[in-house]
């Protein structure tokens, strides 16, 4: 699948997120011949759960997969992942990561390099603003789902892990 088009399907997921009140971050996981194994988005206010971001609801709605389903496949994510999703990424051993941004936060991409995952960043901008409008309206549900009390842009220490 052309990563523009597995970025939208994952945009899409997030603009529906924004129009329930919730936190507008999307995922879609694809499988390696194209086929979308699963969509997801974050549920943290939709569902009162902490764990279902983008990646983790979509890695959910995907259902119980052998592992060899992961192999190969790729997922598209609106923004840069989390601790928590770049770990649920490496443990399924998802291929590839493709990021819509990471302007707004900036989250495991170098873990993910330095065990061998291909990440692709597409600076999409209608990502960036979703994400910077949400932000502005909600400040504190924003830094509730990363885990702060003030904004933080990213808590990767890059020099020592690239
Ligand atoms: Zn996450």
């Amino acid at each position: 699948m052309d990563d523009h088009k597995g970025l939208a399907l994952a945009l899409g997921e997030a603009q529906r997120g924004y129009e329930e009140g919730g936190i507008p971050i999307g995922a879609a996981l694809v499988a390696t011949d194209g086929r979308v194994l699963g969509l997801g988005r974050n549920m943290r206010v939709q569902d009162g759960n902490p764990i279902l971001h983008g990646e983790t609801s979509c890695l959910q709605n995907a259902g119980r997969l052998p592992s060899s389903a992961y192999q190969g496949s790729t997922m598209y994510t609106t923004l840069s992942p989390c601790d928590m999703c770049t770990g649920a990424c490496l443990l399924y051993g998802i291929s590839r990561v493709v990021i819509g941004e990471n302007k707004t936060f900036l989250g495991g991409e170098a873990y993910l390099k330095k065990r061998g995952v291909e990440v692709i960043v597409l600076d999409s901008p209608e990502c960036r603003e979703l994400m910077e409008r949400f932000i502005t309206e909600k400040p504190k549900v924003w830094n509730e789902d990363i885990g702060v009390e003030e904004r933080v842009y990213t808590k990767e220490n890059l020099e020592g892990i690239s």
